[in-house]
């Protein structure tokens, strides 16, 4: 590519909306526009980088046996109501009307979509195991989008679905999903680390984020010096303690309850009326050392469970996600366990006064009972990540913990039947019998990784990319390429042969000083340059220098491609 026909846009100075290194150097750059918050433009320098992360993304897929679709944006709103996430979502799924005035949002994720044709395509345990996964455009309208393409609202993710007919398959698949991550992740030259959050009695082998190593990162991440562990403390903290919530009104109940198996019996257990509304429900498991906030909406037919957030552990053995947690409730109750549930419960409803039940009271006519965080003092602490300091006893048991900065890139989870369940995505099994598929789904914030990479990976220059990444492997710097002849002739050669050789290359050849086409190479963090001077030249040499060290030095001009290939 010659620069004259391409599109190079540089800035010297950075926008003061920018904040972050990647976010700076990727305006400076002019890999992205902003053009409304959290809206960019990827500029064709930029596009090709995302091109390069999308087909590592790609191949890793194809080869752990994933299968390319096409999924759309727009979204019809019966399938979110079906699985109960259209008034689950909130604010950040983006809703619009078509010209018949129907209901559509603008994708945030896929589970919906792809559990829709699943449901319809497959009907047989001959058809499972399927992976499915497609790299399109997901709009997330954020409370603050902000760092550029890091947290946008637009923004392109990969998102793989698989199906199963037993657990045992979502296992291996979810392990396979877990390689390619690390391939991919490993091809694109990051240091990262995968994030464990191992569920306990919750079953499965649970979720994993991939998380890129990072001191501007917005996630924390507490691991162990000594052994395997490593949490997202946004997972692992505990629930707040008394102060932190608005102060109940009065605590309702505290109680041991030994083998409650279901939700259902849990809610039986604690005598909570059947015509009260009940806002959630804490269980603080003795064996296990979990806390699971449960939040219930409307009645507590339980229709609406959803496990908001994990909290503290006393092992991180136990620790467990809020999907996977619903996941394993499921919509209308279920297990709590598989080994029961032992420990304390908190519960928080509201009931009317009087015995006729009456929908839309005020709230004036309801009674009120709350449940409180706090501890009796002999009891153990709970390990709260989000206080803990470097050095301090890693809760594994093993070691001291360390801390450090990431952004999440990639997230890997078993969702088992939470979707497939809602919508009666069945097969027949070898019996013929009719069965819910297990589920799992696997996200990279294909646009987050380009930004992530440059917090990585930058100096005052500007960025330095790895060649699996770079917009361009080599770029030449011709100096006078316009009145040196011997210049353009040398520079027009090296370009020609190293296209021949199959190199990606960029041929500066913009009218420019040569301390401006310079700078640039270095702000843009093309790998390898070759700067071709007259001076050198009378040598029979030009410049070389990589990216990463920056030193510069003579090669023969009938050696430079060599080097490179
Ligand atoms: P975060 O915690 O950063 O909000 P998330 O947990 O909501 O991310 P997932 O639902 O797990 O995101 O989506 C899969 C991947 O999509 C994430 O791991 C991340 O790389 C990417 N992603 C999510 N939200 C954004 C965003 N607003 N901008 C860019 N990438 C995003
Ligand atoms: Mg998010
Ligand atoms: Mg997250
Ligand atoms: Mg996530």
């Amino acid at each position: 590519m010659k620069a004259s026909q391409f599109f190079i846009s540089t800035l010297k100075d950075a926008p003061a909306e920018a904040s972050l290194p990647s976010h700076k150097l990727m305006l400076r750059a002019g890999l992205i526009k902003a053009n409304a918050s959290g809206l960019y433009t990827w500029m064709p320098m930029g596009l090709r980088v995302l091109r390069k992360v999308e087909n590592i993304v790609r191949e890793e897929m194809n080869r752990a046996g994933s299968v390319e679709l096409l999924m759309p944006v727009i979204q019809p709103a019966e399938l979110w109501q079906e699985s109960g996430r259209w008034e689950f979502y909130g604010k950040e799924l983006l809703r619009i009307k078509d010209r018949k005035d129907a209901d559509f949002c603008f994708s945030p994720t896929c589970e919906e979509l792809i559990t829709d044709i699943v449901r319809k395509e497959i009907n047989s345990y001959k058809q499972l195991p399927k992976n499915f996964y497609h790299i399109n455009t997901k709009f997330r309208d954020e409370i603050r989008p902000r760092f550029g393409v890091m947290r946008a609202r637009e923004f392109v993710m990969k998102d793989a679905y698989s199906f199963h007919a037993d657990f045992a398959s979502l296992t291996q698949t979810y392990q396979a999903m877990y390689d390619a991550y690390c391939r991919v992740f490993n091809r694109l030259g990051l240091k990262y680390r995968p994030v464990a959050a191992d569920t306990g009695s919750i079953g499965g082998t649970g979720s994993h984020e991939f998380q890129v190593l990072a001191e501007s990162g917005e996630d924390v991440i507490a691991y162990s010096d000594s052994s395997d562990y490593a949490a997202n403390v946004e997972l692992a903290q505990t629930l707040p303690l008394s102060g932190s919530r608005a102060e109940p009104t009065q605590t309702l109940t505290k109680v041991h309850t030994p083998n409650v198996k279901t939700i259902q019996q849990l809610v039986e257990f604690l005598n909570i009326p059947v015509e009260s509304t009940l806002k959630s429900i804490v269980v603080e498991s003795e064996n296990e050392g979990e806390l699971v906030l449960l939040l219930l909406r409307g009645d507590h037919e339980l229709n609406e469970i959803k496990a908001e957030k994990l909290a503290g552990v006393k092992s991180p053995l136990t620790m467990a996600q809020p999907e996977q947690i619903l996941a394993q409730f499921g919509a209308n109750g279920g297990s709590l366990g598989p080994v029961g549930f032992k420990g304390k419960v908190y519960a928080d409803f509201a009931t009317e006064k009087g015995t006729d039940w009456v929908i839309g009271a005020n709230e004036d006519d309801f009674h009120h009972t709350g449940f409180h965080f706090g501890r009796d003092a002999a009891e153990p602490e709970f390990v709260d990540l989000r206080n803990v300091i470097e050095g301090d006893p890693s809760p594994c048991g093993s070691g001291s913990l360390k801390l450090a900065r990431g952004i999440e890139v990639g997230h890997v989870f078993q969702l088992r039947d939470k979707y497939a369940k809602a919508m009666n995505a069945t097969f027949l099994d070898n019996n013929g019998k009719a069965q819910i598929m297990e589920m799992g789904c696997y996200g990279i914030g294909i646009t987050r990784v380009v930004a992530a990479a440059i917090e990585q990976n930058h100096d005052e220059k500007g960025i330095i990319w790895t060649e699996a990444m770079s917009p361009f492997t080599v770029v030449i710097v011709p100096m006078n390429y316009k009145k040196s002849d011997d210049v353009k002739n040398a520079a027009d050669q090296i370009y020609a042969d190293l296209l021949a050789a199959g190199v990606d290359v960029l041929l500066d050849d913009r009218d420019e000083r040569a301390g401006v086409l310079l700078n640039d190479s270095e702000l843009l963090g093309i790998p390898h340059r070759i700067a071709v001077g007259d001076r050198a030249l009378k040598e029979g040499n030009v410049e070389y220098a990589h990216r990463r060290d920056g030193v510069s030095e003579n090669v023969a001009l009938s050696e430079i491609v060599a080097k490179i290939k």
